[in-house]
């Protein structure tokens, strides 16, 4: 009988987009070794863990993945335990696992990957801090006026996780701005609950994310560039 043999774990890159590129490939955007947050918990964000495993036969596999808090408890994260086959002919694999694990808090969380509950796992710690809320000031806010060609204001299409509900929350650097018919406003408090099945959702971390990226934009086009 042959010896199963043990898999090995080449690295786990975290990023926060992948695609399928060709053969098998995987291209990722935004590679990152710390997480920054807006606010607490985070939500609809996914990111991704990219792993790479070699040397075993075809089989299914499962890849477990938890995460501890500051060195303290330890949370199974209910996404990222997958099934899948491994082709006759490779010796390696590619692997994107979509994760959607809400951040409670800043600080140290440390994920591991485990291998069919072995003990070949990897561990990657990932550093969680809080960045200052993007405030405009009013050199700012006047560029901002003068020049229409640069956003001042955002759209995001949202579907709940849960009932699958789809909405559209909507926020500009000029508050009093009028809302087009059916676009919803981001909540002051940042929690919104879904109408139809009254899931809990934080917005404020993934809308402090968008008014960050206006205001770099802002900041770029004030120093001329483009
Ligand atoms: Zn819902």
């Amino acid at each position: 009988m042959d010896t199963p043999t043990k898999p090995i774990i080449g690295g786990i890159l975290f990023c926060n987009s992948t695609s399928p590129g060709e053969g098998g490939k995987i291209n990722g955007l935004g590679f990152f070794t710390s997480f920054l947050a807006w606010s607490f918990p985070t939500s609809v964000r996914i990111w991704h863990a990219v792993l790479t495993l070699y040397d075993f036969k075809e089989r299914s596999v499962e890849i477990l993945c938890s995460v501890s808090v500051n060195n303290r408890r330890k949370i199974k994260l209910p996404t990222a335990k997958i099934d899948f086959k491994i082709q006759k002919d490779n010796y390696g694999l590619i692997i994107d696992i979509p994760l959607r694990h809400i951040f409670e808090q800043e600080g140290l969380h440390t994920f591991y990957f485990n291998i069919d509950k072995s003990n070949i796992f990897i561990r990657i710690p990932i550093m969680v801090s809080k960045l200052p809320w993007p405030q405009f000031n009013s050199k700012q806010l006047e560029f901002l006026k003068t020049d229409p060609s640069i956003p001042h204001s955002f759209r995001i299409n949202f579907t709940c996780p849960k009932c699958s509900r789809p909405f559209i929350f909507e926020d500009s650097i000029f508050p009093d701005e009028k809302l087009a018919d059916g676009v919803l406003a981001f909540p002051q408090s940042g929690l919104f609950d879904c109408e139809s099945c009254e899931t809990k959702l934080h917005l404020k971390d993934i809308q402090g994310q968008l008014r960050s990226s206006i205001k770099s934009n802002v900041v770029n086009f004030m120093r001329g560039g483009k």
